[in-house]
């Protein structure tokens, strides 16, 4: 049996508020009209000159000789895989990983790899506990030969890895003759958050992407980026997996239209995130994690109520939250203002006192 998403509690109104995900945005009109201007062309004959425009952008942004346009990030993480590695490789990745928990074992389905998982707090690893995990080189155990990190990490609470213990790991990887992958769905909230250009952060990564349907705005598209030999690798896997598209341009439009309008604003999501999180303290028995960017994991532990009820209430009111492992998330995004914020809090208080 596969679980399928459950449907709302019947009688909820529809979604006013929706903290339930980033990727649940809708394309707005400024965003539409780029599309609707794209200049397109057969993406998959390299004739398409929006989607160049913005591999071209995407390349130059995260410091890389090359990078593919590809339907998602699922996407990128698997065509990064199967291009690091070999089947039997182990890949090195914190224990909450994105890879390992929910793109349905595709390392292991497709590329014939596993995942070494590691543990540390909020989705991050030390040094020193990843060089606990080097193996032996010898006939028995499996080859390691990737390193993985989430920027931000999503688990983790949307943190961003500082730029010390990411120089850390990855100057391990380098010894260990690693190759080095960055799964960077929110890198941009990273860059935001830290203030460190994107292509300084990512500069120890062999390959990095970005998701533009996660806070961006746009309704699908990821851009995975490398050197020009991992670029044509991945085409390859591209081409094999069904990813390579057609007039591709009108989706490139609107992840080059994102770039313009909503990167910078990121910083209104991350300081929603830091009013939702002052206001939850503010309610006895919520334990809440502070947040770095644009995710806030709270738990009403000891406010009287549940977690799942305390979800439900907030539905019935058409506020949409979502609950990942007992925690519950809320996600900020630019669909959310800050008065939504509020009305939010206002409804939470509610729900706890009754
Ligand atoms: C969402 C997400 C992905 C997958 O991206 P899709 O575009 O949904 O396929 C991968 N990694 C992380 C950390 C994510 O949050």
């Amino acid at each position: 049996m596969v679980h399928v998403p459950a449907r709302p509690p019947a009688g909820a109104p529809p979604v006013r508020i929706n903290l339930y995900s980033d990727t649940q945005t809708r394309p707005s009109p400024g965003m539409k009209e780029a599309m609707m201007a794209a200049e397109v062309g057969d993406e998959q004959h390299g004739d398409d000159p929006t989607v160049h425009a913005l591999c071209d952008r995407m390349a130059a942004l995260l410091g890389k000789q090359a990078a593919v346009f590809l339907p998602s990030g699922t996407m990128c993480n698997v065509i990064a895989i199967l291009t690091h590695c070999r089947p039997g490789d182990e890949i090195l990745a914190h224990e909450t990983a994105h890879i390992l928990s929910s793109e349905g074992g595709t390392h292991a389905a497709l590329a014939g790899a596993q995942i070494h998982p590691l543990q540390g707090a909020r989705g991050m690893f030390d040094a020193e506990t990843l060089r606990a995990a080097i193996r032996p080189r010898t006939r028995h155990a499996p080859p390691q030969s990737l390193l993985e990190v989430e920027q931000t990490a999503n688990i983790g609470g949307g943190a961003i890895w500082p730029q010390a213990e990411l120089d850390a790991v990855v100057a391990i990887a380098r010894e260990q003759g690693w190759a080095t992958h960055m799964d960077g769905a929110r890198l941009m909230n990273a860059v935001v958050g830290a203030d460190i250009p994107a292509a300084e952060m990512v500069a120890g990564f062999d390959s990095v992407w970005l998701d533009f349907t996660k806070g961006l705005g746009a309704p699908l598209g990821a851009v995975l980026a490398g050197s020009q030999e991992f670029i044509d690798t991945a085409w390859r896997w591209k081409q094999r997996l069904g990813g390579a598209m057609r007039q591709a341009g009108i989706c490139a439009g609107a992840c080059l239209y994102a770039l313009d309008h909503n990167v910078d604003r990121l910083a209104d999501d991350h300081a929603n995130a830091k009013a939702l999180s002052r206001g939850l303290r503010q309610i006895p028995g919520m334990v809440v994690e502070e947040p770095d960017t644009n995710l806030v994991f709270f738990e009403p532990s000891g406010a009287g109520i549940e977690a799942g009820a305390l979800v439900k209430a907030l539905r019935l009111q058409g506020i949409q939250l979502s609950m990942l492992g007992g925690r519950i998330r809320a996600c900020l995004h630019l669909d959310v203002s800050a008065p939504m914020i509020d009305e939010t809090l206002a409804a939470i208080r509610t729900a706890v006192n009754r």
